[in-house]
């Protein structure tokens, strides 16, 4: 009741596009009946939650943040959602997000952007982003109108939104959670996470969320380990990378202060710091914004007026026409310049001038990590180039925008799990993030090293 009247009462933040209370109530009343039955509760018995709009819920419309799917009512379940409602969980509401999870700053919704919780002390009242794209879910968790929340991450959109609103989110290996009824932006990068307060929360939901599905190919046949259980702050005998190339010029004297910090505090759990090389993370973000607009594009080729939200079909119009009105009101400026960028990078002309090279420089990328881990067990680095910026900051200029996913794109495009949780405030009060990536299917070392900088 708590949650759902907090819920109810925030609506400035422009979190929730729409709120479920019913789902809660009965995920509530559900536990409370087998506690009076003496049963075993479920993991996440009564456990209120947000659902970013991403994942499909059956008979509650989800769009994605973006017109084109205005009204739309899944007939089905995401797996994700399943899992957590098979767990005891219940949702609070559908959250706000930027339009088909591209973006950083959830500024590119079509809903109206979502308000950080969070402001300046320096007496200015500048509404601050909440990062993205996961930002309704980052501004949920970060304001406690609930306690945890589901996030995505295809470039950073569960780690930069953590670090812009003091919250702990991890992004798992590729593959740990099924992606199927997961709207797809770039299914070769798109994994499921949770976002919530504390690293402890975040491995009882990764471990009610992730698990093997037949219905996603690219899903692993592993099973769920038992995260909770195996937490520990103690780091004896683990070895913490610090890439040096990910000291870009323009860093902030204060993130290289909070990356120092993090480096202290996890030396005094125990671990052992290494300096590491990853030589080609420079190319990394390049590389990224070709392949994740490549394969949006592909994905968003099924958004034609005909089987899914809104038909613009002006009078007398043939159906080349209805597609070309129905996209053109449907698709929001940031998600058509991705269309047309992908588009292009896989037009006949440039494939290998531009797809194929990127898919070269992902693969030196991932054996850059491959090399590191010979010598350390997790890496170390700040989250994000900067803190919170303020709304409108930078949404006139995309390039400024995807600089902003410089330390989160890498270990994407590797599949590594990676996590953000809270390092420290910044001179005007706002948070900042440290990142732990791990090696493949080392969720529990990232955790660990997240719960020693907790
Ligand atoms: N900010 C990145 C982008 O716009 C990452 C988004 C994401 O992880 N979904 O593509």
């Amino acid at each position: 009741d708590a949650f759902i009247a907090k819920v109810s009462q925030a609506k400035a933040l422009n979190a929730f596009l729409v709120e479920t209370p019913d789902h809660a109530i009965a995920a509530a009343t559900a536990a409370d009946t087998a506690r009076e039955a003496g049963e075993t509760l479920k993991p996440l018995a009564g456990v209120p939650i947000g659902m970013k709009d991403l994942f499909c819920t059956k008979g509650v419309t989800t769009t994605a943040a973006s017109h084109i799917l205005e009204g739309f009512t899944p007939t089905y379940e995401s797996t994700v959602s399943q899992n957590l409602w098979d767990a005891g969980a219940g949702m609070l509401g559908k959250l706000n997000m930027d339009q088909f999870a591209m973006g950083s700053s959830n500024e590119t919704s079509a809903f109206g952007n979502v308000i950080s919780p969070w402001k300046r002390n320096d007496g200015g009242n500048a509404s601050l982003a909440p990062g993205g794209s996961s930002g309704g879910s980052s501004s949920a968790v970060a304001a406690r109108l609930c306690p945890g929340a589901t996030g995505t991450d295809t470039g950073g959109s569960i780690r930069q939104p953590a670090a812009f609103t003091g919250i702990s989110g991890i992004k798992p290996t590729y593959g740990r959670c099924s992606r199927w009824g997961t709207i797809a932006f770039a299914s070769s990068l798109d994994q499921a996470g949770p976002m919530a307060r504390d690293v402890k929360d975040c491995a009882i939901l990764l471990e009610a969320m992730a698990g093997f599905d037949a219905k996603d190919g690219t899903s692993l046949q592993l099973d769920v380990p038992k995260w909770e259980a195996g937490l520990s702050a103690n780091l004896n005998g683990l070895r913490v990378g610090i890439p040096k190339e990910y000291r870009v010029d323009g860093m902030p004297e204060e993130i290289e202060a909070l990356w120092q910090q993090g480096i202290d505090w996890l030396k005094d759990a125990g671990a052992t710091i290494v300096e590491v090389s990853l030589p080609h993370t420079k190319y990394a973000l390049p590389a990224y914004y070709i392949i994740a607009p490549a394969e949006a594009s592909s994905n968003l080729a099924r958004y034609d007026g005909v089987r899914y939200g809104i038909r613009d079909l002006p009078t007398g119009a043939g159906l080349q026409d209805m597609y070309a009105a129905t996209r053109a009101d449907g698709f929001g400026p940031e998600v058509k310049r991705r269309i047309m960028i992908g588009t292009y990078v896989l037009s006949a002309g440039f494939y290998d001038a531009y797809y194929t090279q990127a898919q070269k420089v992902r693969t030196l990328i991932a054996r850059d990590f491959e090399r590191a881990w010979e010598t350390c067990d997790v890496l170390l680095t700040p989250t994000a180039p900067s803190a919170a910026f303020a709304l409108g900051e930078k949404s006139a200029d995309p390039i400024a925008m995807y600089l902003n996913d410089v330390f989160t794109v890498p270990s994407s495009l590797a599949g590594l799990p990676a996590m953000s949780v809270p390092g420290g405030l910044d001179k005007q009060g706002l948070p900042l993030g440290l990142q732990i990536i791990g090696k493949p299917l080392d969720e529990q070392g990232v955790l660990n090293a997240g719960l020693a900088i907790e």
